[in-house]
């Protein structure tokens, strides 16, 4: 996850594990990292950082849909979002637009029913063929 970088003493990182390691007041290993808890990479409260080893974070981030694009926040929002649009399937309007589509269709299909040629070859109505 990138994240906002911060050189201080001639030493570039993330702001992240600056804030950190002034946190636990020593510097991180090269294996651990710092999750930012709302996935804003930008959000570097200490409250919203969070010390895990690589594969902690990894196995974090795994977990749900095990899509490493998808953080635990992403996947309930994913899921959310799934449930939502399942719903909008069931739902009055979209019911009522595709029972709209089935009418016209049985409306022209009665309409082809109900169509004849008249005595000169033209297309008329029942009422009208001859
Ligand atoms: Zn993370």
């Amino acid at each position: 996850m990138k994240g906002p970088r911060k050189q201080i003493n001639g030493v570039r990182k993330k702001v992240s594990r600056w804030v950190m390691e002034s946190h636990i007041g020593r510097e991180l290993d090269s294996d651990e990292i710092v999750h930012h808890i709302d996935e804003d990479p930008t959000n570097n409260n200490i409250e919203n950082l969070v010390l895990m080893t690589i594969s902690e974070h990894r196995r974090h981030h795994m977990t749900g849909d095990r899509n490493p694009f998808f953080g635990e926040k992403h996947t309930e929002e994913f899921k959310k979002w799934l449930s939502e649009s399942r719903k909008g399937a069931k739902n009055h309007r979209y019911g009522k637009k595709h029972s709209e589509e089935t009418k016209q269709k049985m409306r022209e299909a009665r309409l082809k029913r109900t169509i004849y040629k008249d005595s000169k070859g033209r297309f008329c109505r029942e009422e009208d063929a001859i």
